[in-house]
């Protein structure tokens, strides 16, 4: 017999599962074993060839309906979004230049600082509590020291307005001699999934790289060392940075999407506030449930020269995410479908007794058990 308790299941109450150790591990994208070896690699990408292979092959065959499916039920839908848009366009005018640039700049801005302000209020305040038990570093940042904090809006801002503003300028003229979607028309729903998937890969590529080289030694202490004055980040870090950094790493590999595709700018300020939100949750030092896993971010803030991608993808293909891999915090990785709080989950130093195969906490089997 097993022991009763410790990481595993119990008879549920009808909310059990909320608050009980999960009881399947949901992998991240990068999961697997704690050392990457070549025969792992090429395992992955074994799999990853046959699910890309499959899925080709269902889609193609059920293209016809799916494409049906997806209008049909874009349809009633896609008739609001279009009426909310077309009321934007009656009362801000038509104008491409002024949607781009001044739109783009006010949803990120109203998008980045509703957010960011609610991760900075538990901050500064430690309220409600129970966050604190959600902390990726516990003890740090409580309370949040005043003047950096201030050093980091001041900063942030300086970037939306004086770099992001001439950069969606720059984008503007890009696209228009590229060619891209003015019309009034919004895109179909299945056009905009599409599009946001092209902009996830162009996003890992564009930031994976460019933040590689900002860690050049000729490079880091000039301009990528400022970000990395926060070595357990704040969700308003995202984007505190050199100006310079700013624009090439954080600006450019968001925009290469939507330029490569021509995007329509509904789709421009939807890909950009997702984002937002992503690195908003990924340097926000809180790993809560039901949120992509920010560990290998923070990850990265904790020892520098590790995780540089946003996916995951392109670390495990150069091998710099091994350090991250053979670390307790990659036993956290994964988005927590319960409330239990990944360091309660995944513990540092085990319960006496307890046992971790895989992600997963168990009970060590007693003698009884054979
Ligand atoms: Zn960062
Ligand atoms: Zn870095």
């Amino acid at each position: 017999m097993m022991k009763e308790g410790g990481c595993r299941p119990r008879a549920a109450s009808p909310l059990k599962w909320l608050t009980q150790r999960p009881t399947r591990v949901t992998r991240a994208w990068c999961s697997g074993p704690a050392s990457p070896a070549p025969a792992d690699l090429w395992s992955t990408l074994k799999k990853a060839l046959f699910i890309i292979g499959s899925s080709t092959i269902v889609f193609v065959a059920l293209r016809n309906s799916l494409t049906y499916h997806l209008q049909h039920f874009w349809g009633a839908s896609g008739d609001f979004w279009q009426h909310q848009w077309d009321k934007i366009l009656h009362t801000y005018g038509d104008n491409p230049f002024t949607f781009m640039v001044y739109g783009t700049t006010i949803v990120s801005y109203v998008v980045y600082w509703t957010v960011g302000l609610l991760y900075t209020f538990v901050d500064m305040t430690g309220y409600p509590a129970i966050l604190k038990r959600y902390k990726i570093q516990p003890g740090t940042n409580e309370p949040v020291e005043t003047w950096k904090l201030i050093k980091c809006i001041l900063w942030v801002n300086f970037n939306q307005i004086f770099v992001g503003v001439p950069f969606s300028m720059a984008c503007f003229y890009l696209l228009r001699l590229r060619g891209w979607d003015e019309s009034r028309q919004l895109p179909t729903f299945h056009w905009v999934i599409i599009e946001l998937i092209i902009c996830i890969l162009m996003e890992e590529i564009g930031f994976y790289y460019s933040h590689r080289l900002f860690h050049h030694r000729m490079l880091y202490k000039h301009f990528h060392k400022m970000h990395h004055e926060w070595q357990s980040p704040i969700s308003i870090t995202a984007i505190y940075a050199h100006p310079l950094e700013h624009a090439l790493s954080n600006m450019m590999p968001v925009f290469l999407g939507p330029l490569l595709m021509g995007s329509h700018v509904a789709t421009i300020w939807l890909w950009v506030s997702l984002a937002l939100l992503s690195t908003l949750n990924a340097h926000s030092g809180y790993h809560l449930p039901f949120f992509p896993s920010p560990e290998a971010h923070d990850f990265h803030h904790l020892k520098f020269n590790q995780c540089y991608g946003v996916l995951g993808v392109l670390d495990l293909l150069h091998g710099t995410d091994d350090k991250f891999r053979a670390s307790k915090c990659f036993s956290r990785h994964l988005m927590m479908l319960s409330l239990v709080p990944p360091r309660e989950a995944y513990p540092d130093v085990l319960p006496k007794g307890k046992v971790i195969r895989g992600k997963q906490c168990y009970d060590q089997p007693s003698e009884d058990s054979q």
